[in-house]
């Protein structure tokens, strides 16, 4: 039990929290592996329901490998150790592992396996084996899979029950029963009476764990004593789960947490000074998959809860020697006393790959566990620690029974690293880092040794009116980026950082940075951000201006999407500023690029050019001469001969040698003809001759009619908008 400093404050841990037997020689087993430097590490399924515990792990090179995967897995890996976790695994699967001659080690917990060996002795041909439990639990699979006749599996005992109703469903079979180690007691009482009733004489046999009776009953116990009671374990995790049904019937104030990072501490306190100053009693538990370190860890927090919510002044920790002492009292008590959660100094008086011992001038031995060592995962102990040195530590857990003290480095580096939040929260000061977790309401990032958590709102993801997915925020894991701490408390060490802000702030400087050098004519290059009907934004670097649909093509276009599309990376120039409303209107069509000019570079009138007709009018063709500018073919020009109208010479699409006649510079209309290809030099004179000699007046009149109609329809060109032309 930790004390808080007022003496009538107290955190009551129950005795049987975290990890059972089962788990724990699972994990051992694990762990020996690790330091044994096997390299290939696999656990079939979960090693334990527990996501931190697992990730840790996987950090550490042991991972999960499906019952499906094994061979492959060992055929990739022929150093590879499997390990069967503390639920068993079934039969079939455990014959294949040795038929294929795949190394691993058997973690079943002995409770499980004297099951196994129940079902597997006492069934046969003759006999119904009857499993109480989840149907769906790899326990049960593995249970059902070492019996030697029929199998029935119900969840509880209405499933039994209704079973039992239909008569018809009786076999004539000896029955045997058992029951998964986690099952309900009093439930499975139940279903022994039921099954009682209905045959003589029924193996039945009591195999449900005691561990699990013990931990329910002794939470039952402290959650009606406590003030305020704490269920730790996994979210996924049915004993936890259960541990908190029990115990939230019983004391009001109840709270799941798979980490300390899941105490609602600041709601704790709110609770302990509005309701019980003076008098608080705190209950923890935890489920079987509930590693130690985060027990203790929610501990610490706990009693430092408790001290910052006390008005109580601190006891007088210091030794009293009195005169009445014998010798080895008196030394005794010379010796400092050190509680949980102090930070220490001692010296380092052993080290072994996997720990350090430190003499903290009391008795107990400071043992410092490989895991509190450092943060890094592949730190080498003998490489950094040293026997002679000094070391600063904080106290974990002070075990007087053993003679033990649990320290931990990596808490004082926390504490250390504190001041490096502290002066980059004062200072102003931009952090580098990376987004390492997605937790409840945002991110952690950790920046050096420090993880400060980002709420949603300050990350990088976009605004939106639906508060962000789990997996939204998931996806930032990994992304490198800054922050600026915008909160911290120094009292429970936490700080509050924001990504967006140091995003805002940087645009800012990088727009000041714009408007200060911007002129009319610069030349940027920007992405396109932005389509609307009228234009497209582009981001210059923080600062947004837009190009008009009208400056980004020469033709005539329905939509800036014609041209540009929202990613594209464009170069523009700045056309007009307006430095108030801080609006910069851009061009994007160049001289370079204006067809009239290209044409005007390749051509003059008289030269002859194969264009291609892109549209048929009563009056004449237009024909595409560059892409952008058109011509006008007009009727009396295609040919020779007189036609009714231009398609019953001409078709769309078709390509035709023309010359160009005319240019109207100002208008910018080309006039152009085939017809001057087809009639000589000379000949046009004889026309003219002939002209003089009989049908002069009937030329002329052809000739201004011809001049007349061009006049009037000949409109624009430049754009090659025919449609425009023809009206
Ligand atoms: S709950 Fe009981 S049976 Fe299950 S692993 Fe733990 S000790 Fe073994």
């Amino acid at each position: 039990m930790i004390e808080s400093k007022e003496k009538s404050n107290r955190i009551v841990l129950a005795k049987n929290s975290g990890f059972c037997f089962g788990v724990r020689r699972a994990v051992e087993i694990v762990e020996k592996l690790i330091s044994e430097g096997n390299k290939h590490i696999f656990t079939i399924g979960e090693l334990i329901h527990n996501p931190t515990y697992i990730e840790r792990l996987k950090k550490r090179g042991v991972f999960i490998c499906g019952e499906d995967e094994i061979i492959d897995t060992a055929e990739k890996y022929p150093d590879a150790v499997f390990v069967i976790r503390a639920h068993g695994i079934k039969k079939e699967l455990s014959e294949m592992l040795d038929k294929k001659a795949v190394k691993y080690v058997d973690a079943t917990c002995p409770y499980v396996k004297k099951i196994h060996n129940i079902v597997s002795e006492n069934s046969d041909a003759e006999t119904l084996t009857i499993i109480i439990g989840d149907k769906n639990h790899p326990e049960v699979e593995g249970i059902k899979s070492y019996a030697n006749g029929e199998v029935r599996i119900f969840t509880d005992e209405e499933e039994l029950s209704d079973y039992c109703k239909n008569m018809s469903n009786i076999v004539e079979k000896e029955p045997i029963m058992v029951s998964q180690t986690t099952f309900n007691l009093k439930k499975y009482e139940n279903c022994q009476k039921i099954i009682k009733k209905l045959y003589t004489k029924p193996k039945i046999f009591g195999t449900i764990c005691s561990v699990t009776e013990n931990r329910q009953l002794e939470a039952a116990k402290l959650a009606s004593i406590s003030d305020v009671m704490l269920v730790l374990g996994a979210r996924q995790s049915s004993n936890s789960k259960k541990l908190y049904e029990i115990c939230k019937d019983l004391c009001r104030y109840t709270y799941f947490a798979e980490t300390v990072e899941d105490v609602p501490f600041d709601k704790i306190g709110e609770i302990f000074r509005e309701n019980f100053c003076g008098i608080f009693t705190a209950g923890i538990t935890a489920g079987a998959s509930t590693p130690d370190d985060i027990i203790e860890e929610v501990q610490i927090r706990m009693a430092n809860e408790i001290a910052i919510n006390s008005d109580a002044t601190t006891e007088n920790e210091n030794p009293v020697i009195k005169d009445s002492m014998t010798f080895e009292e008196m030394l005794n008590a010379s010796y400092k006393t050190i509680r949980a959660g102090e930070r220490v100094q001692g010296v380092i008086t052993s080290v072994t790959p996997t720990e350090v011992h430190v003499d903290l001038g009391i008795k107990q031995t400071g043992i410092i566990p490989y895991s509190e060592l450092s943060f890094d995962p592949d730190f080498n102990v003998e490489d950094n620690f040293k026997v002679g040195d000094k070391i600063d530590v904080v106290v974990v857990k002070f075990n007087d029974a053993e003679g033990i003290v649990s320290l931990s480095k990596k808490r004082m580096d926390v504490d250390k690293n504190w001041n490096l939040l502290k002066d980059a929260y004062e200072n102003s000061t931009v952090l580098e880092g990376k987004v390492v977790e997605a937790v409840r309401g945002g991110v952690i990032f950790q920046t050096g040794p420090n993880r400060v958590f980002v709420p949603a709102s300050h990350t990088t993801l976009p605004r939106s009116e639906n508060a962000p997915t789990e997996e939204d925020l998931s996806k930032l894991v990994g992304n490198t980026g800054k922050i600026k701490i915008i909160d911290i408390n120094e009292q429970r060490r936490r700080a509050v950082g924001s990504m967006r802000t140091v995003i805002r702030e940087e645009r800012k400087a990088l727009q000041n940075k714009f408007w200060e050098t911007v002129e009319v004519g610069k030349k940027y290059t920007g992405v396109v951000k932005s389509l609307t009907a009228y234009g497209a934004f582009v981001d210059l670097g923080g600062v947004d201006g837009m190009v008009h649909i009208t400056e980004l093509s020469w033709k005539h276009i329905k939509h800036p999407s014609d041209v540009v599309k929202v990613g594209d990376t464009i170069d523009v120039f700045v056309k007009a500023i307006d430095p108030e409303k801080k609006r910069i209107s851009l061009g994007y069509k160049t001289e370079e690029t204006n067809p009239w000019n290209i044409f005007k570079e390749k051509y003059s009138v008289g030269d002859i050019a194969d264009v291609k007709i892109v549209s048929l009018m009563p009056f004449g063709a237009f024909a595409e001469i560059v892409p952008g500018v058109d011509g006008l073919i007009h009727i009396s020009q295609i040919c020779e001969q007189k036609i009714q109208k231009p398609a019953d010479v001409l078709s769309v699409g078709e390509t035709v040698s023309a010359k160009i006649t005319s240019v109207d510079e100002e208008n910018k209309k080309v006039s152009l003809s085939i017809k001057a290809l087809l009639v000589p030099e000379d000949g046009q004179e004889d026309a003219s001759a002939s002209s003089e000699t009989g049908t002069s007046e009937e030329s002329a009149a052809e000739t201004e009619t011809e001049t007349e109609t061009e006049t009037e329809t000949e409109t624009e060109t430049a754009s090659g908008d025919n449609a425009e032309q023809a009206e």
